[in-house]
């Protein structure tokens, strides 16, 4: 007999922010219709309430806010979902230092992001990796970087389950639409609430987001000329942007002439970058 769908009137949202450049909550804060603030306001019918632990926009900081993420891990505030922005540094190279910290231990050891990553996903109903840095390392993670970051793809490693079951959920983009990422919440929640199931690619991607293609082809340079390579074999990525636009079907890097420059792909950096400064290609 199949059971009945646990009650999820309320779900706790813990984010991190590894090495990155906040692109992507600066994303989410543009999505509307709906948005965080609908969410967070318990207007979305089917959709539980979010109660919203962010290091810029809780109230709460310093000890206080720490204190939250420690009841999270004690399991006071389950279910939650955990989202990552920015990269994981590997702090083996940061001495006595560390890359990514958010608070200190009483003797004064940094508590780094790897260490509250560890410690939070053991009880996180589910894992978003937000933006390309979370998911692959992106350009933290590039070559030649000090930090020699990962994504949590790397992390964790690909069999990483969370307490409901579900893989990290990739979604990479550089930022990825504010759109993008409360659809993929609302998602999250509706299957943690047993209503739909949650469609995920091969590379553990929303689906329905990652089926178009497109070419990160600089519009204005000679391609060929640019890379030594030949237009019938240029690199295509998946991407919405093409399709849904920025926000609310507006904008989109190639709509506005802009360069396609591969962001929603593992190694983006190194492999697509130099593709928009044709000028540094060697
Ligand atoms: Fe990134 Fe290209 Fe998509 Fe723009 S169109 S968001 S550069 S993959």
């Amino acid at each position: 007999m199949q059971s009945e769908a646990p009650s999820l009137d309320v779900i706790h949202l813990i984010w991190l922010t590894g090495a990155g450049c906040n692109g992507c909550t600066m994303a989410m804060l543009c999505a509307s219709a709906p948005g965080i603030e609908d969410l967070i306001l318990g207007n979305v019918p089917d959709l539980p309430r979010v109660v919203m632990i962010h290091p810029e926009f809780s109230m709460e900081s310093g000890d206080t806010f720490r204190n939250n993420l420690e009841r999270a891990i004690e399991g006071a505030l389950s279910p939650f979902v955990l989202v990552l922005e920015g990269a994981i540094p590997d702090e083996t190279r940061a001495g006595d230092g560390s890359f990514s910290r958010l608070g200190i231990t009483p003797n004064g050891k940094p508590i780094t992001i790897a260490s509250w990553v560890d410690r939070l996903v053991l009880k996180a109903e589910a894992v978003i990796a937000l933006g390309s840095c979370a998911a692959w390392g992106g350009i933290p993670a590039s070559h030649g970087s000090p930090i020699a970051a990962k994504g949590l793809d790397d992390y964790l490693g690909q069999d990483f389950r969370s307490r409901s079951g579900l893989p990290i959920i990739n979604l990479p983009g550089c930022a990825p639409t504010g759109e993008s990422f409360i659809e993929t919440l609302t998602y999250v929640f509706l299957h943690l609430g047993r209503l739909v199931p949650i469609d995920l690619d091969d590379e553990r991607r929303p689906r329905w987001l990652f089926n178009h293609q497109t070419h990160p082809l600089p519009p204005r340079v000679e391609y060929p000329t640019a890379v030594g390579s030949d237009l019938t074999n240029r690199p295509t990525v998946d991407c919405s942007v093409p399709i849904n636009g920025w926000l609310r079907n507006f904008g989109g890097c190639v709509r506005v002439g802009g360069s396609c420059i591969g962001c929603t792909e593992r190694d983006f950096a190194d492999r697509y970058l130099p593709l928009a400064r044709p000028d540094r290609v060697r």
